[in-house]
């Protein structure tokens, strides 16, 4: 076991919160190491999406250029298609700034972005391969975190690693968290996810397509030459749907997106299904003396609207602004500055998980019930991106809501500036901005 190696802030995961974290502490000229548990970034799971006050962010990190070589495509307007046609939720066009859509960009390669310009800081460490597995004590069991314990995944042996501060950005199912002995208040949610791939083709829509009807629910991102599909399925039922047969799935999503149907041959076994848990919760503290959780470790976020990097991102930026200056001049951190990230971020992440447990209650919870019972397994779909992929829901036809965005466009830029935006958007310190990095 190797001990007495030392940083000055440790950051425990390599995702967008601990990333983002580790270039913003290490441009402040703040010694910072990032424990990742992977080797790389390459992982499906995660989110495609970088808002428009992420992207107004790399702007100010002298970023922009890089970010634009990376492959993407602009998500504009937001469309769900119900049974009675499509219907208009989000217009970003309408959005303040120069960045008026969504960029939907595989994740690994904005993680690639940022590591890479972090790198080229001399105080900044990126550690792959290294599993946090412990915290350590100043003292006794309850006495301040000092740092962590972590298992080197090439060749299983364990170290310690001393700091200043302890960072966890370890997402939802956090090690650190638990290890703290912080215990996060669930607010359940009532959909499980199934995440597969199916090929794209010329002719296909564009961006981002939402597929609702009353018995089933799936969401299509569009990564290029293939689509990355999430299925929703009722939280707890995957058992049971997988004991239906890959067939019977095929048959629900022919149903759903008939214009994909010839494609679904290419899931050939349940093999190419991944099932992902879905949890929206929020740690009533975030910090104890040495330790703060920021992102999912403090707030895990549900799938829908796709806010979750986003919020990560502005917690990461927060807490750079705040808590860099202090271990810039070497200190102990008190404390009351970390719960003061808290007080910053607590309120906007509220209001974003209470607008997703409003949608898991009106808009998920119907149709996922529907489709986890075997019976209900193919609601009728229209079908309607075969037919007309433009088809607009006739006006009467559409719920409350959805009427008033058609009659009233401007509304769908409230919706547009919710999910692009969000509610507190942080932007970058003094000290961290540059002008096009490495253009
Ligand atoms: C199915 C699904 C789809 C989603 N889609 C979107 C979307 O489209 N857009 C969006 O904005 N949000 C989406 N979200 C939410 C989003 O994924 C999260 O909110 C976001 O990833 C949180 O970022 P983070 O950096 O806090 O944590 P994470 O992205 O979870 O990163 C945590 C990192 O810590 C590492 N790690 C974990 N444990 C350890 C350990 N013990 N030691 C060292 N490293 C460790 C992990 O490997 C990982 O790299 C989705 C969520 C789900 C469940």
């Amino acid at each position: 076991m190797t001990k007495n190696e030392r940083t000055t802030c440790l950051v425990v995961g390599g995702g967008p919160a601990g990333l983002v974290l580790g270039l913003l502490m290490a441009r402040a000229g703040v010694e910072v190491t990032v424990l990742e548990k992977h080797a790389d970034f390459l992982r499906d799971f995660r989110g495609d999406t970088v808002h428009a006050s992420t992207l107004n962010l790399l702007d100010e990190l002298g970023l922009d250029d890089r970010f634009a070589a990376l492959p993407q495509r602009a998500m504009t307007r937001a469309q769900v298609q119900l049974d009675c046609g499509m219907a208009r939720v989000a217009d970003m066009s309408r959005l303040p700034g120069p960045h008026k859509y969504i960029a939907m960009v595989p994740q690994w390669d904005f993680l690639d972005l940022i590591a890479d310009e972090a790198e080229t800081e001399p105080s900044f460490t990126l550690r792959r391969n290294a599993e946090v597995i412990g915290l350590l004590r100043d003292d006794g069991p309850h006495s301040r975190v000092a740092g962590v314990r972590y298992r080197d995944r090439t060749d299983g042996s364990e170290h310690e690693l001393r700091a200043s501060l302890t960072i966890g950005c370890d997402g939802r199912g956090s090690v650190v968290a638990a290890e703290a002995g912080l215990v996060p208040r669930s607010f359940g949610a009532p959909m499980d996810v199934w995440w597969f791939r199916l090929p794209r083709e010329q002719g296909d829509p564009e961006g981002g397509v939402m597929r609702v009807t009353s018995g089933n629910f799936a969401v299509l991102i569009d990564r290029g030459d293939y689509w990355q599909a999430a299925y929703l399925i009722g939280k707890g039922s995957d058992a049971v749907l997988r004991r239906e047969g890959i067939d019977a799935f095929r048959a629900r999503l022919a149903a759903l997106v008939p214009w994909l149907a010839e494609r679904l041959a290419t899931i050939t076994s349940f093999d190419d299904v991944k099932l992902l848990d879905v949890k929206l919760n929020r740690q009533r503290r975030w910090a104890v003396d040495g330790l703060l959780l920021i992102g999912d470790a403090a707030h895990a976020m549900s799938p829908v609207a796709g806010v979750g990097i986003n919020l990560a991102v502005a917690d990461a930026v927060a807490t750079a602004r705040l808590l860099a200056p202090a271990l810039r001049s070497g200190g102990i951190v008190p404390l009351s500055m970390l719960r003061a990230v808290q007080r910053r971020r607590w309120w906007p992440t509220a209001l974003v998980q209470a607008g997703q447990r409003l949608a898991h209650n009106v808009l998920i919870s119907g149709p996922v019930a529907v489709a986890s019972s075997p019976a209900g397994s193919t609601a009728p779909a229209s079908g309607l991106l075969d037919d007309n992929p433009q088809g607009l829901a006739r006006m009467e036809d559409l719920p409350l809501p959805l009427r008033l965005l058609r009659r009233f466009p401007v509304l769908q830029g409230i919706p547009a500036r919710i999910v692009a935006i969000g509610p507190l958007p942080e932007h970058a310190p003094a000290w961290a901005r540059r002008s096009n990095a490495r253009a």
